[in-house]
C-alpha cells in the first residue's frame, strides 16, 4: 500500500500526464481524497483538450432492440427471454426497424445502437441483411452497435471465423462496435454474473481482431455486482494493455448495475462516490484512451453533471429509445434542452457530437438553442411490449 505522501506524488505524476501502474491506480482508487482525485483527473482532461477544454459533448442516438430472445442468460440482465419462453420473447421485423431509423433521422439523431439478445437463429446473415437495409435507406446514420459477445455468437451460429464475421458485417454497414458485453472482464466476477458469456480474455481478443480490421469500438464497465476494487482496476488494466497495441478504443464508459427484475440476489450497488472515483481513475489510468463518458442514465443527471468535473469530457447520449438498463430499474429521463442546461450548469459549453466526436453544433449562445422539444429520451421497458413507440415518435408516425 502506498503511503499518504506517496499517494500525492502519484497523483501529481498522473495529473502531469505520467503513466500510473495498476497497483498505484488501486491505491489511489481506495485511498486518495475524492476531490484530489477529481482535481487531478480534471487537469488531465484540460491538458488533453487544450483549446476545447470548455466544451462537453453529447450525442443523439436511438437504441433499436431487435429481439430479447437470448441463450446467454446473464444473471444481471432483466431484458432477455430464454428461447423456450415464447410468451415473453419477441423479435422486431425489418419494417419496424427501418421505421425507427426514419424517426431517428427526423429527430436529428445521428447514431443507431442495434442491441439485442443472442438469438439462437441469428447468424452473420441476419446482421448483414439488416445493416445493409439500414444503410441503403439511411446512409447518414452511423451504425455503432454490438460487441464481442454478439460477434462470437453470430460466428458460431454461421460456422465462420470471428475475422470473417467482423469483415462481413462491416462490409454490410456496421461502422463501429459499442463496448457491449464487457461487463467485468476478470474471470471471477464475470463468471458470477455472466457464466455463459465468453471469457474476458476472449472479449478483448475479439475487440483486438476488430481493431486490426479497421473497426474501432468503445469500452465499458458494469460496476456494482459484487466485484472488488482490485477487480475493477484489473478490468482497466486488461483494456489498457490491448489499447497499447491497437489504439482502437475511442472511449471508456463505466456505468452502474441496476438491481431490478433479474437473478442476482443481495448485490450492493456501486455508490455515487465509487462511480465518481472510477471516472477519475479512468481518466488518470487511461493515458491512451481519448474519451471518458459520464453516464446520467444509470446514475442520475446531477451525478452525470458532476462527472464532468472528475475527468469526463462527454455525457453520452440522449437516447430516443432505450429498453435494456431501464428494464433493470434505470429511471432517468431527459430531453435535449435539459442536457444542454446540465452541461452549462457544470460551466461547460455543450456541443452535439458525431460518433467519432466531431462537433456538429456548439451551443455557445442560449438564444440559439434548438427548440425541437420532441428530442426526448425514452427509457421505459414498457415501450418494448408490443413494440410501442415513444409518445412523441407516435405523433411523428401519425403524421
Ligand atoms: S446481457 Fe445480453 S447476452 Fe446477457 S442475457 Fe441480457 S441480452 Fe443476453
Amino acid at each position: 500500500m502506498t503511503q499518504k505522501a506517496d499517494l500525492q506524488s502519484v497523483l501529481d505524476r498522473a495529473a502531469e500526464g505520467g503513466r500510473i501502474t495498476p497497483e498505484e491506480a488501486l491505491d489511489l482508487y481506495r485511498s486518495a481524497p475524492l476531490h484530489a482525485l477529481g482535481s487531478a483527473a480534471d487537469a488531465v482532461r484540460r491538458r488533453r483538450y487544450a483549446g476545447t477544454e470548455h466544451i462537453a459533448t453529447y450525442i443523439i442516438e436511438r437504441n433499436i432492440n431487435y429481439t430479447n430472445v437470448c441463450v446467454t442468460a446473464c444473471k444481471f440482465c432483466a431484458f432477455y427471454a430464454p428461447p423456450k419462453d415464447t410468451a415473453k420473447g419477441w423479435t422486431r421485423d425489418l419494417d419496424d426497424i427501418l421505421r425507427r431509423c426514419a424517426e431517428t433521422v427526423e429527430l436529428g439523431g445521428t447514431q443507431i445502437m442495434f442491441q439485442g439478445g443472442h438469438h439462437p437463429d441469428y447468424g452473420v446473415e441476419y446482421y448483414e441483411k439488416h445493416f445493409a437495409a439500414i444503410k441503403k435507406d439511411f446512409p447518414q446514420l452511423v451504425i455503432h452497435s454490438l460487441g464481442a459477445s454478439e460477434v462470437e455468437h453470430m460466428a458460431r451460429i454461421s460456422g465462420v471465423s470471428v475475422e470473417e464475421a467482423v469483415q462481413r458485417i462491416h462490409a454490410a454497414g456496421l461502422d463501429s462496435f459499442a463496448g457491449a458485453g464487457a461487463e467485468l472482464l476478470p474471470a471471477r466476477p464475470r463468471k458470477a454474473i455472466a457464466p455463459l458469456k465468453e471469457s474476458g480474455e476472449r472479449w478483448l481478443e475479439i475487440m483486438e481482431t476488430a481493431h486490426g480490421l479497421g473497426v474501432e469500438s468503445t469500452s465499458t464497465m458494469l460496476m456494482g455486482t459484487g466485484e472488488t476494487n482490485a477487480e475493477r482496476i484489473e478490468h482497466l488494466r486488461m483494456i489498457r494493455d490491448v489499447q497499447d497495441r491497437t489504439g482502437g478504443f475511442r472511449a471508456f464508459i463505466p456505468y452502474t448495475y441496476q438491481p431490478e427484475n433479474n437473478h442476482l440476489k443481495g448485490r450492493t450497488q456501486a455508490t455515487i462516490f465509487e462511480y465518481l472515483r472510477m471516472i477519475a481513475i479512468a481518466r488518470l489510468f487511461f493515458d491512451n484512451i481519448a474519451h471518458i463518458q459520464g453516464s446520467w442514465l444509470t446514475t442520475g443527471k446531477e451525478i452525470g453533471q458532476l462527472s464532468l468535473h472528475y475527468g469526463a469530457d462527454d455525457l453520452g447520449s440522449i437516447m430516443l429509445e432505450e429498453n435494456v438498463v431501464s428494464s433493470a430499474g434505470a429511471k432517468h429521463r431527459s430531453n435535449r434542452q435539459e442536457i444542454i442546461d446540465l452541461i452549462r450548469s457544470a460551466d461547460r459549453v455543450p456541443a452535439q457530437r458525431t460518433t467519432t466526436y466531431e462537433h456538429i453544433v456548439v451551443h455557445d449562445d442560449p438564444a440559439n438553442d434548438p427548440v425541437d422539444d420532441r428530442v426526448v429520451s425514452h427509457i421505459s421497458s414498457t415501450a418494448i411490449e408490443g413494440g410501442t413507440a415513444h409518445p412523441e415518435l407516435k405523433l411523428l408516425n401519425a403524421n
